[in-house]
C-alpha cells in the first residue's frame, strides 16, 4: 500500500492512501490503527507533502563502496551515521534552496526507511516488524562546507535539504531495487541497493543499538556514485524502483542584506 500526506488548498495536511491516480483519506494514522476511506480524489487535485514528519533522521555515510571510492574514503567497518534536522525536510515538487555560504551543493539519491514501531536493541532478523515501509529520499549536501568543517553537521542541515516523497510504499523488498537520479533529465547516478555495504536491517539493529526508534523516524540509507552538482534552475529527480518519482527544481536563496554567515 502507498501512504501519502497531502493538503487541499489551505485546509490542514492529512494523512491519505494512493490507489491507482486517486487518493483517500485514512482515519488515524498509518502508524497505529486506522481505517481507509473511499479514494474519491484526483491525485492531480492535491498537493503532495513530505509523507512523513520525523522526529529524528539517520543518514548512513559510504555505504555504497563505489561513492567512498570516488571521495577517496574507505569503506567504515561499522556503519557511520550522522543526523539530519527535522527542519530540512520538503516533499515533492517544493524548491530546493542554495545557500548562499555555499558554492557546491550536491545531490545524493537515497533509499529511505520508515520506523513503524518503537524499539531498542533490534535483532537484524526482526527488523522488517519495526518498518512501515520505503520512500525516496534526497540527502542534499554542501559539500564544500562538508570538507571545510570535517564533520557534516552545518553541510547536511540547511532548510530544504532533505527532499521526501512522493509516498510510502509499505510493500517493498528493499534488498535489491534500484536507485537513480536525474538533473534536468540527464542520468547521474543508478545502482542497486544491493551494492549497499551494510542492508537495511543491519542498519535497523545498528542504529538501534544506540538510540530508540520510534514510529516516523527515517534512516536514510546512504547514496550511490555519481553525485554532482545542483545549480538554480535545475530539477533533480530521485527515483526508487517500486516506489517512484521525488522531483524537486532548485534555486538559489535569498539572502538577508546583513546577517551571520
Ligand atoms: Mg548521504
Amino acid at each position: 500500500m502507498r501512504f501519502v500526506r497531502y493538503q487541499r488548498g489551505n485546509e490542514p495536511p492529512v494523512y491519505g492512501w494512493l490507489f491507482e491516480d486517486r487518493v483517500g483519506m485514512i482515519e488515524g494514522s498509518p502508524f497505529g490503527d486506522y481505517r481507509r476511506l473511499e479514494a474519491n480524489l484526483e491525485l492531480a487535485r492535491v498537493r503532495l507533502l513530505a509523507p512523513v514528519t520525523p522526529g529524528k533522521i539517520i543518514a548512513v555515510g559510504r555505504n555504497y563502496a563505489d561513492h567512498a571510492r570516488e571521495h577517496g574514503a574507505e569503506v567504515p567497518e561499522l556503519p557511520l551515521i550522522f543526523l539530519k534536522p527535522p527542519s530540512s525536510v520538503i516533499g515533492p515538487e517544493d524548491t530546493i534552496l542554495l545557500p548562499p555560504q555555499s558554492h557546491q551543493v550536491e545531490h545524493e539519491a537515497e533509499l529511505a526507511v520508515v520506523i513503524g514501531r518503537s524499539g531498542r536493541w533490534i535483532h537484524p532478523g526482526n527488523a522488517a516488524d519495526y518498518i512501515l515501509g520505503y520512500t525516496a529520499a534526497n540527502d542534499v549536501t554542501a559539500r564544500d562546507l562538508q570538507r571545510l568543517d570535517g564533520q557534516w553537521t552545518r553541510s547536511k542541515s540547511f532548510d530544504t535539504f532533505c527532499p521526501l516523497g512522493p509516498w510510502i510504499e509499505t510493500d517493498l523488498d528493499s534488498a535489491d531495487v534500484m536507485i537513480s537520479c536525474r538533473v534536468d533529465g540527464e542520468l547521474r547516478q543508478m545502482a542497486s541497493t544491493r551494492e549497499m555495504v551494510f542492508s537495511v536491517a543491519e542498519l535497523v539493529a545498528f542504529v538501534s543499538s544506540i538510540m530508540t526508534l520510534y514510529p516516523g523516524d527515517l534512516i536514510l540509507t546512504g547514496t550511490p556514485a555519481g553525485v554532482g552538482p545542483l545549480l538554480p534552475g535545475n530539477v533533480v529527480e530521485v527515483e526508487i524502483e517500486g516506489i517512484g518519482i521525488l522531483r524537486n527544481p532548485v534555486a538559489a536563496a535569498s539572502t538577508p542584506l546583513e546577517g551571520p554567515g
